[in-house]
């Protein structure tokens, strides 16, 4: 099933903040959300999958600074990539 993976940074306040937001594609033929659903390898209506797990959230960083909002910054907003390519969508950009 098809999801989003957020990954985060923790700071040395302990506050975490989102930094990107990748799409992990199931890869499966039967799921509708996927890139590679195929209606000819099944029935869809009977055995199509349409399911749309929450979005998963993972703390890959840390830095020993304080996050933005103890700084009394503004966070930036993450950045969607797409897991095919890793490519930048520029769309969601500042
Ligand atoms: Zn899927
Ligand atoms: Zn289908
Ligand atoms: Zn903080």
């Amino acid at each position: 099933m098809c999801y989003h993976l957020i990954t985060f940074t923790e700071g040395g306040c302990n506050h975490r903040w989102a930094t990107k937001r990748h799409y992990i594609d199931c890869n499966m033929t039967v799921c509708r959300l996927s890139q590679r659903h195929s209606s000819e390898t099944h029935k869809c209506p009977a055995e199509c999958i349409d399911m749309n797990l929450p979005d998963q959230s993972i703390c890959l960083y840390q830095q020993p600074g304080l996050c933005y909002t103890c700084r009394g910054l503004e966070t930036p907003r993450m950045k969607n990539y797409d897991s095919e390519d890793d490519e930048y969508d520029s769309e969601n950009d500042e």
